[in-house]
């Protein structure tokens, strides 16, 4: 029996904001991101397989990775 099986990620965007950001210019537009991974089987996504959140910099790029606590901060300080 053949088995197909893999990972899907589902990206939403959750808040747009301006903050700093570490590469050392002004503010930017900073992109927080959530992204969930489920495990599928034959392209159905069945079990959740992780969370994580990320910040965009849209102006140099930069991508960096938060926990939780502080996607939720950062989505409080709006
Ligand atoms: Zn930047």
């Amino acid at each position: 029996m053949l088995l197909i099986f893999g990972f899907k990620s589902y990206a939403s965007v959750l808040a747009m904001l301006r903050v700093p950001c570490p590469q050392g210019h002004e503010l930017a537009a900073q992109r927080l991101t959530r992204v969930r991974r489920r495990f599928t089987l034959f392209w159905v996504p069945l079990v959740p397989a992780g969370t994580r959140y990320q910040l965009d910099c849209t102006w140099c790029g930069l991508q960096r990775r938060l926990d939780e606590r502080e996607a939720d901060e950062l989505q409080r300080r709006g």
